[in-house]
């Protein structure tokens, strides 16, 4: 999603991404500052987003990263904490570009804990809620500013090995994501039958931005622009 490549990596925070991030390009194409970049995720992990390995790229044009409970190895926190960093990052700094993680639904599925699983898809819900209603109640965002909502994996279909649980093969259930996207150069009220994949968002991020991706291998998704 952040390199528009696909790669078998460490899932545990211990390998970066080979190449160079919508964060790096974007930041190298604009000669933006770091404070314009963002990694906010509820996953310490996640921070591995912000660097990559390729040796023309590394510790270049980084964004800044808000993870887990103190950075990289220190642990997942709450989601609510993340959203609340989330907003203060929005007014500090006004960022440019910034991707957002939340644990949950993941973690109470993993829980095998169905009312939690239901109850994490409504809180996420209402986070994205007041996530937009912030941006389009601040001049430097409102009806500039696009934001997508997608996954990084699905789940197993029901009555396919645990169901609801787990994750990671290649059922139907897993590899299918949502992706809900809104904002002024996207149709409105469209629900798009294309198949796309999640190499293509970052292509269409980078097409909403004009950021040249020299390495990514998606495609823009055309089909939902205005
Ligand atoms: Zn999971
Ligand atoms: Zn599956």
């Amino acid at each position: 999603m952040c390199t528009g490549v696909y790669q078998n990596i460490n899932n545990s925070g211990l390998e970066y991404p080979i190449n160079p991030s919508l964060f790096q390009c974007w930041r190298k194409d604009y000669k933006r500052p770091e404070s314009e970049a963002w990694v906010i995720s509820t996953k310490d992990k996640l921070a591995v987003l912000s660097n990559c390995t390729n040796s023309e790229w590394k510790d270049t044009y980084r964004p800044m990263t808000d993870c887990g409970i103190n950075g990289l190895g220190t642990g997942y926190r709450e989601d609510s904490i993340t959203l609340r960093k989330v907003k203060k990052t929005l007014t500090n700094y006004h960022p440019r570009l910034m991707i957002v993680n939340f644990k949950q639904p993941d973690a109470s599925g993993h829980a095998n804990d169905s009312v939690a699983y239901l109850q994490g898809i409504m809180d996420t819900d209402n986070y994205i809620y007041q996530l937009w209603y912030q941006i389009q109640n601040d001049e430097f965002y409102k009806d500039k500013t696009t934001l997508i909502v997608t996954n990084d994996h699905g789940r197993h279909t029901a009555g396919h090995l645990d169901g609801f649980v787990s994750h990671g093969d290649a059922c139907d259930g897993c590899r299918h994501i949502e992706f809900f996207g809104m904002g002024p150069d996207f149709k409105k009220n469209f629900v798009c039958s294309t198949t796309f994949e999640q190499i293509d968002i970052t292509c269409t991020i980078a097409e909403l931005m004009g950021v040249n991706m020299p390495f990514a291998q998606g495609r823009v998704m055309l089909d939902i622009f205005n």
